[in-house]
């Protein structure tokens, strides 16, 4: 399970979560991690909208 100390505005949906943070430049990022054992997924993204679109979409590959 992944875990979300630093990040701001979470959300669930579905299995996965998204969560605002600040990228190693400083800049706002959203990341879209998938929470469902030995999934696995994650991925940044410049955009909340990006990321809650992707979490959407996601669909586990196992
Ligand atoms: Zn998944």
């Amino acid at each position: 399970m992944a875990r979300f100390e630093r990040f701001a505005n979470t959300a669930r949906i579905g299995p996965v979560e998204v969560g605002d943070h600040r990228d190693r430049h400083g800049r706002n990022a959203t990341i879209a991690a998938c929470t469902a054992p030995r999934c696995g997924w994650s991925n940044d993204y410049t955009s909340r909208a990006a990321a809650e679109l992707a979490a959407r979409t996601h669909t586990c590959t196992t």
